[in-house]
């Protein structure tokens, strides 16, 4: 074999023509090794420092060169004959990008709350904004509608599935959907009822999103037997930490909400919590922990501050939670705890399969059924029902040639030009669009989530040392450097 240079990144691989480094290939630092890898072929390689430097100067000096760990690079696609493969590994991921199809949908059962929290991204904490927010609950004839919408949108996008494969997600939402409690089990059970006829709704999952105040003995119970998973909003472990979740009075919650949690163990139903990580609560890992552990939570995901106009937060906030989250999940796995966040992303490394959207409004795979009965995309747009562009009194609504669903299924990093060189691209997902839209004045939803960027690359890092933990049995911090 042999090989000479004709630049640092490029060189001549005899037999073969001329050999590069893929524009998607990025080295990372271990201590005494590195590891490279192609951020959408997800298999990285792992050498010592020093081989790698022996490789990359025997490519650089044109002599004979016959190194096992480049036929490894050539696999994984780090090192390749021509710019053409970068065009072709894009192409066939573009290729298996999954098609919008309507899996999820999302019941507002009341626009309104009963909590303001400060950061509240719907616009809850906003007077003006609330103002906009419909005032009646869902109505049991709007859920009959939203219903059979969603069937309608299953059976026209899932029925090519394997029927054991769809898993169609109902998540009740708000506002505060418990202040709609009778329609949330007359939706539930409706569905449950259709099940006979709509083979399609087997595997049917319910969850509702609380912030919990409202959980009393019977309702938990009714949760539990209905099989609707319960997930509880909190920013921490303590007062400080939720000083931001207050009623529209003013009045902090965190002491109802610690009531709730007591009640909930002691009558031993199962509840994940959906933690809204504020600059407070990443301050204190242990009292987090013992929090999880108090109330023997097995499942939880953290949810990332979003910052807009009126809601600034400082440039370290995202390092801070990044890290908070990585440092969360060593411990969380130790303890036999789920962390959806981190979880997501792992999948797609340990499976080397790209992961497209972290939100199953990018996928366009999601409807949201406002209390009113319009139908939009996302539930962040509420206020001003940007993206709702259809109401269930509407007969047929054909999401395929449906101008936002379809926008909004461009949106994955794979198709945008800023993400082409991100180490993390195939395991991003990308970030929200409606943080990126509120980030700045002039931002689209096309714009860039930073917030994200940050959490994503710490996510890549860790999974990169922790199977260098695992294989090599060797722990080292991993720092990006240039190839
Ligand atoms: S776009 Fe943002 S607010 Fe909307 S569903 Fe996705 S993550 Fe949630
Ligand atoms: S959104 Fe950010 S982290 Fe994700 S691929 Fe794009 S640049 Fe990378």
């Amino acid at each position: 074999m042999y090989l000479c240079c004709s630049s640092t990144s490029s060189f001549i691989y005899e037999g073969v023509g001329q050999v590069l480094f893929s524009k998607y290939a990025h080295l990372y630092r271990l201590g005494n090794d590195v590891v490279l890898i192609n951020s959408l072929r997800l298999k990285p390689v792992y050498l010592s420092y020093n081989k790698f430097i022996t490789i990359k100067e025997f490519l650089e000096s044109g002599k004979e060169c016959d190194f096992d760990e480049l036929v490894e690079l050539k696999k994984y696609k780090i090192v390749i004959e021509n710019q053409k493969d970068d065009s072709r590994i894009l192409e066939f991921v573009k290729s298996h990008a999954p098609h919008p199809a309507v899996s999820v949908c999302y019941f507002i059962l009341s626009e309104q709350c009963n909590l303001a929290c400060k950061y509240c991204f719907l616009g809850n904490n906003d007077k003006e904004k609330r103002k906009h927010f419909y005032k009646q609950h869902m109505s049991q004839e709007v859920a009959d509608k939203a219903i059979f919408h969603f069937i309608e949108q299953l059976e026209w996008h899932q029925e090519h599935q394997d029927l054991e494969s769809v898993r169609p997600v109902v998540i009740f939402y708000g506002g505060e959907p418990l202040l709609n409690y009778d329609v949330l089990k007359y939706v539930v059970k409706r569905f449950n009822q259709l099940k006979e006829e709509h083979e399609l709704l087997k595997n049917i999952e319910f969850s509702v999103v609380t912030n919990g105040l409202l959980l009393d003995e019977e309702k938990l119970r009714d949760l539990h037997d209905l099989k609707v998973s319960i997930a509880i909003s909190i920013d921490g472990c303590d007062e400080k930490s939720n000083s931001m979740r207050v009623d529209t009075n003013g009045n902090p919650a965190f002491g109802r909400i610690v009531k709730v949690l007591d009640r909930i163990k002691e009558l031993g139903v199962p509840v994940s919590l959906s933690i809204t990580l504020t600059e407070e609560s990443i301050k204190n890992k242990q009292k987090m922990i013992d929090l999880i552990k108090r109330y023997e939570i097995k499942g939880l995901g953290f949810n990332i501050l979003m910052s807009d106009a009126n809601f600034i937060l400082p440039e370290s906030y995202s390092v801070d939670a990044a890290n908070f989250i990585v440092d969360m999940f060593k411990t969380l796995r130790e303890l036999g705890v789920y962390e959806d966040r981190i979880m997501r992303k792992l999948n797609a490394f340990v499976n080397s399969q790209v992961y497209y959207s972290d939100c199953a409004a990018t996928a366009a795979s999601q409807i949201v059924v406002a209390a009113n009965g319009d139908i939009g995309i996302c539930h962040g747009c509420l206020a001003d029902r940007k993206y709702f562009n259809h109401n269930v009194s509407e007969s047929h609504l054909n999401l395929d040639n449906d101008l936002i669903w379809n926008e909004w299924s461009t949106l994955s990093p794979i198709y945008k030009d800023e993400c082409q060189e991100c180490e993390a691209l195939g395991i991003c997902g990308g970030g929200c669009p409606i943080n990126a839209l509120k980030e700045k004045e002039g931002n689209t939803i096309h714009s860039m989530d930073r917030r994200f960027c940050v959490h994503s690359k710490a996510c890549l890092e860790f999974f990169l040392e922790d199977l260098y933990r695992i294989i090599f049995k060797k722990t080292s911090r991993c720092k990006k450097i240039s190839l």
